[in-house]
């Protein structure tokens, strides 16, 4: 059995304390994870601290140190997946392409460079911008894709020249500790630091004074507490969070045609992406035709344990939110909703059956809610504008997307969506070339590309006098 360790300081660093994983395809608890104490999350912060002003000189030999990194990642990718089935319960053949995955965004954010910028230049003199590394950042991440979450932001942090402190969740610590074995000789002592623990630990760090920056993704209420924590001492943030992404789909479409990637678009992950259709507004022209088609496709993937290779779908990650997605189930048939298919625990760990209900309203939890989990409600409209409206008409800003063969109208429609991301024919499609974030209470600032590495910097003009 492995022994996980922390990464501070380059060292890989155990603890006196542990806590239990459990593997979500089971319901057992399967290995330990190291719980970090607080003097150790001093450590963890020190050492980024003190490795920060060498770290920021040189951008080359930073994206040396990061290819190197992604490098590594790739050779280990084989233990990183297999450990990321175990503790999160995708199946592996995704677990392996989400380890893959961050080695390439590891690589396509070591390209990317912001250089200094003349603003003017006279015989007067010169102003130049420049884009300055924070510092410390501390980066927060969820259960769902703790691997690429994780390296998104970690690679981002760094290229601009942070340092960073790695808090993964405690439900998926693992990867993300194995990650940390399989870097360690990649970058400088104290670079880089991965500690574990509860959540306690995670607010900890988003008040420690030597953190400049908060890079979270995760739930929004938990987002509201780190900006919260974050206010006192105007430390920056980053937060991605939650999404209740609708999907509107026209009546000019053939329904066979678009079933597969709008069940895609919701049922990835078992529904655990933040940008997954969550609900859907189906004009009733064609609506029993796609809930028909829908609810084949939720029968014909089979649910259940993600290291077998016959399982298209996992479990729910944990418990509590095992428990959230059934109460959510429950609730909306004691108010009348139909189960088209699903509707269930498959009996084995915190699996779910894929699950398609109708005879929905908004005002169900399970619609104005955000459910994370493998159920899809779907909704009827009659008037296009009218479905707008009710795809607006909540707090969430994160994804939408519209459904038609006719392309100038959908683009017309997803323009209207209030959402940081509207897709046309597709839905979860990111590019690490365009931004990523969210709008309302999905999020501030944004990942990816240039936009990300203006999130992890800050402006510097030098105004020279000639
Ligand atoms: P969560 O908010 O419960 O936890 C996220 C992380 O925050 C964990 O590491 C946790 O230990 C830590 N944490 C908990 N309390 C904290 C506190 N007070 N201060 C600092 N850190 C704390 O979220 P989750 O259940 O792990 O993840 C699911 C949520 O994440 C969903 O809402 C999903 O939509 C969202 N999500 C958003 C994106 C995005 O890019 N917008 C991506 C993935 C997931």
């Amino acid at each position: 059995m492995n022994h996980y360790r922390l990464l501070i300081n380059g060292k890989l660093t155990s603890t006196t304390d542990s806590f239990a994983v459990v593997n979500p395809a089971s319901g057992e608890v399967f290995a330990q994870a190291p719980e970090c104490s607080e003097q150790q999350l001093d450590q963890a912060v020190g050492s980024a601290q003190q490795a920060f002003p060498q770290w920021g000189q040189d951008h080359n030999k930073r994206k040396a140190a990061l290819m190197d990194m992604a490098n590594a990642i790739q050779q280990q990718s084989k233990k990183i997946a297999e450990v990321l089935t175990l503790e999160q319960g995708k199946p592996l053949k995704h677990a392996t392409r989400e380890v893959m995955a961050s080695a390439l965004q590891i690589q396509f954010a070591a390209n990317t460079e912001l250089p200094l910028e003349v603003l003017q230049d006279t015989d007067d003199g010169r102003i130049e911008l420049h884009h300055k590394p924070y510092g410390v950042v501390a980066a927060i991440t969820p259960w769902n894709f703790p691997v690429s979450i994780a390296m998104g932001k970690v690679a981002t942090a760094l290229i601009a020249g942070n340092t960073v402190v790695l808090k993964p969740s405690p439900y998926t610590p693992l990867s993300t500790l194995l990650v940390g074995e399989a870097i360690q000789s990649a970058l400088p002592p104290g670079v880089l630091n991965i500690i574990s623990g509860s959540d306690p630990l995670g607010a900890c760090l988003t008040i420690h004074p030597l953190v400049r920056k908060i890079d979270f993704t995760g739930s929004v209420n938990t987002g509201k507490q780190v900006a919260r924590a974050a206010s006192d001492d105007l430390k920056r943030v980053t937060l991605e969070l939650g999404g209740n992404d609708a999907a509107i789909v026209l009546e000019d479409v053939q329904p066979k045609e678009i079933a597969n990637k709008l069940f895609w678009g919701a049922f990835t992950n078992s529904g655990q992406v933040c940008i997954a259709i969550k609900r859907a507004y189906v004009h009733e022209s064609i609506y029993p035709q796609l809930v028909s088609e829908l609810s084949l496709l939720a029968k014909k993937y089979p649910v259940g344990d993600g290291m077998n290779e016959q399982t298209a779908l996992g479990p729910i990650n944990n418990q509590a939110q095992f428990e959230r997605v059934s109460s959510l189930v429950e609730d909306a048939k004691q108010h009348g909703a139909k189960i088209e298919t699903g509707g269930a625990p498959t009996g084995q760990g915190f699996g779910y059956q894929s699950t398609i209900m109708t005879e929905v309203n908004d005002e169900m939890s399970i619609v104005c809610e955000e459910q994370f989990g493998p159920v899809l409600p779907i909704l009827t409209y009659t008037d296009l504008d009218d479905a707008i409206a009710r795809a607006n008409h909540t707090h969430f800003g994160l994804g939408g997307s519209v459904w038609s063969p006719n392309l100038e109208r959908a683009s017309d429609v997803a323009r209207r969506l209030q959402c940081g991301t509207a897709w046309v024919n597709q839905h979860l499609a990111l590019s690490p070339v365009a931004p990523f974030g969210g709008s309302k209470w999905s999020g501030i600032g944004y990942i990816n590309g240039r936009w990300g590495y203006e999130g992890a910097t800050e402006l510097q003009v030098v105004n020279i006098k000639r």
